[in-house]
């Protein structure tokens, strides 16, 4: 584990999940609140209330998604197994971890895990140059 420095990426890993975090927490009270006045208001503003309680929800989840993947990332650092493709244990290249920290595969592999899931699922990067 050369080419990885640890500390610096430890901490924008932390970054990005304090972040997810604090956008979680604000998400999930502004639901909470959300649902506690659903019974009052008209039936149009009943509808708006139900978009934005799903938008919400949506939101939650990704961010849950994301916390949990910047878990696994670190532990991986600690485990010294950061920047190591889960699948072919190849280094993966430091431009591809630059552009999202999150990566537990080289492109290759992350294509091919893609192509069999069926689903295009990445982890978005909320990640941004500092
Ligand atoms: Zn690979």
């Amino acid at each position: 584990m050369t080419h990885i420095n640890e500390k610096s990426v430890r901490r924008q890993l932390e970054k990005v999940r304090d972040e997810a975090l604090h956008r979680y927490r604000a998400t999930r009270d502004s639901l909470a609140e959300e649902v506690s006045r659903r019974n009052i208001g008209d039936a149009l503003e009943d509808i708006d209330r139900e978009v934005a309680a799903t938008v919400s929800a949506g939101q939650l989840d990704a961010d849950q998604r994301l916390i949990r993947s910047v878990d696994i990332a670190l532990k991986r650092l600690a485990a010294g197994m950061y920047g190591i493709c889960f699948d072919c244990r190849k280094p993966i290249p430091h431009r591809r971890l630059k552009a999202n920290p999150l990566a537990t595969r080289c492109l290759a592999c992350q294509e091919e895990t893609e192509a069999q899931s069926g689903s295009a699922h990445t982890v978005t990067p909320f990640y941004t140059e500092a």
